[in-house]
């Protein structure tokens, strides 16, 4: 992205699509992180940003999660975060049955925070087959709607 304005409640790192959640400074400095790049060296942030823009329907989904969780939309946006989830082929990121939705926001807080930690790329992973969400998973996020956590 060309036209990154300063958005303060975005992460510093240049390019980085989260929020920032965290300021790593010892005073002095107003500059806030989000949790993938605070306590990071410089010399890492692009390639942090790069992965973190690769997985960007993740760190979404997880904003999303954060903002309607306890709304009435709830209902709809999960409907949208699993679409999207799959479109991207990631039916191992969907939220399973009996997972609460803190649970599911740790598990997509994870695989982010192990692919900006890691010292090399990640090879892709083969991807996942999910046999069961696939046949009828219309019906399965019908009757996985999570209650109000
Ligand atoms: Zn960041």
């Amino acid at each position: 992205m060309n036209d990154h304005t300063v958005d303060p409640s975005r992460c510093a790192a240049y390019g980085c699509p989260c929020l920032g959640t965290t300021t790593n400074s010892t005073g002095g400095s107003d500059k806030w992180f989000c949790g993938y790049h605070a306590g990071t060296d410089a010399i890492s942030w692009a390639r942090i940003s790069n992965e973190l823009n690769r997985l960007s329907f993740i760190v979404l989904a997880m904003e999303k999660i954060n903002t309607y969780r306890s709304r009435y939309e709830w209902t709809k946006v999960y409907r949208e975060i699993q679409n999207e989830l799959r479109l991207n082929q990631r039916g191992d990121l969907l939220l399973v049955e009996g997972e609460s939705v803190s649970a599911w926001y740790s598990r997509l807080d994870a695989e982010l925070e192990k692919v900006c930690k890691g010292n090399k790329p990640q090879p892709e992973l083969p991807l996942q087959t999910v046999p069961t969400a696939e046949a009828d998973h219309f019906k399965r996020v019908q009757l996985a709607v999570p209650e109000h956590a």
